[in-house]
């Protein structure tokens, strides 16, 4: 049998499961996601992804961001809970009890930056969602980093972020033959963000996404994902479905901002606001 795989709408309303299924929960029973980002002039990476976390239905937000970034995020989503991390950029990240973390949009890779996602990632334990500069300071140390990444942790490079993690590819098809292969070899998921994007599991198997267009090229784009796949991760999806949910609405969301606006004018923002439409199409 193949290892290929399709994304398609039946693979994605297989693996949702229904909100009205759990008619007597509470924001505890939908499970907390932590996002970690943002630097002085780069807030609005982690503001995407913490809205987006809530549109996708986890029950709590936190977002660690430096201080810098306090008014900004307390005022563009309310309904995240602001930890300070530092002073305009990551020095530190606290454990939060029973939190699912999602960490590197806007982070910079300060060295005390670096520094504290090694030792976050040493303790924490539990798969994690690893995006943008998170990639990039895993990729200027991958010695130390790669063998304590938590096991089927979610990797969501761009090709850019790919390249400098694992360097070596002259084009797309080997970029996601050598995704698989580190996924197998690390026991990591690794999306490989692009027109299809690849979903690469341990198993070896690569799922490729049906959803998106290229109006989702825009800044933050891939910052919203990252709120989408940590937000499943925190509500209890296994971490291959929640990065293969994630994938499928991120791109279905952006398809609907495309088809009910255009593709040209598409900007991160309306990812978001669409999320609620793309569940609805998944019943
Ligand atoms: P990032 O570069 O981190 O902002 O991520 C970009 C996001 O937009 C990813 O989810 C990509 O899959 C998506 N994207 C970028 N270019 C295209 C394209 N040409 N067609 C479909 N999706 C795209
Ligand atoms: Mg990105």
């Amino acid at each position: 049998p193949t290892r290929l795989r399709t994304l398609d709408i039946k693979a994605a309303v297989k693996r949702l499961r229904s909100r009205t299924l759990d008619s007597f929960g509470h924001k505890g029973s939908f499970g907390t996601a932590v996002l970690v980002g943002g630097s002085y002039g780069k807030i609005g990476a982690i503001a995407l992804s913490a809205k987006a976390a809530l549109r996708s239905g986890v029950g709590k937000v936190f977002i660690q961001a430096p201080k810098c970034g306090y008014e900004i995020l307390q005022t563009f989503i309310p309904e995240a809970m602001f930890e300070p991390a530092g002073a305009s950029y990551i020095e530190k990240i606290s454990l939060v009890k029973k939190a699912t973390y999602g960490i590197g949009p806007g982070m910079d890779t300060h060295p005390e930056s670096a520094g504290a996602l090694l030792a976050f990632i040493s303790q924490c334990g539990n798969a994690v969602v690893l995006d943008a500069d998170g990639l990039n300071i895993i990729a200027n140390d991958p010695k130390n980093y790669l063998p304590i990444i938590p096991k089927n942790s979610i990797l969501t490079p761009h090709p850019g972020e790919f390249d400098r993690l694992f360097p070596g590819t002259d084009n797309s098809l080997s970029q996601v033959e050598l995704a698989s292969a580190n996924a197998q070899k690390w026991e990591l998921i690794i999306v490989l963000k692009g027109h299809h994007t690849a979903i690469c599991t341990p198993d070896g198997k690569i799922h490729y996404n049906l959803s998106g267009n290229a109006g989702m090229a825009t800044a933050g784009s891939g910052d919203v994902l990252t709120g989408i796949i940590t937000s499943f991760l925190a509500q209890g999806y296994t971490p291959k479905n929640a990065a293969l949910l994630g994938v499928y609405l991120h791109g279905s969301a952006g398809d609907l901002c495309s088809k009910k606006g255009s593709p040209e004018s598409l900007i991160a923002h309306d990812i978001i606001e669409n999320l609620p439409g793309a569940f609805k199409k998944l019943g």
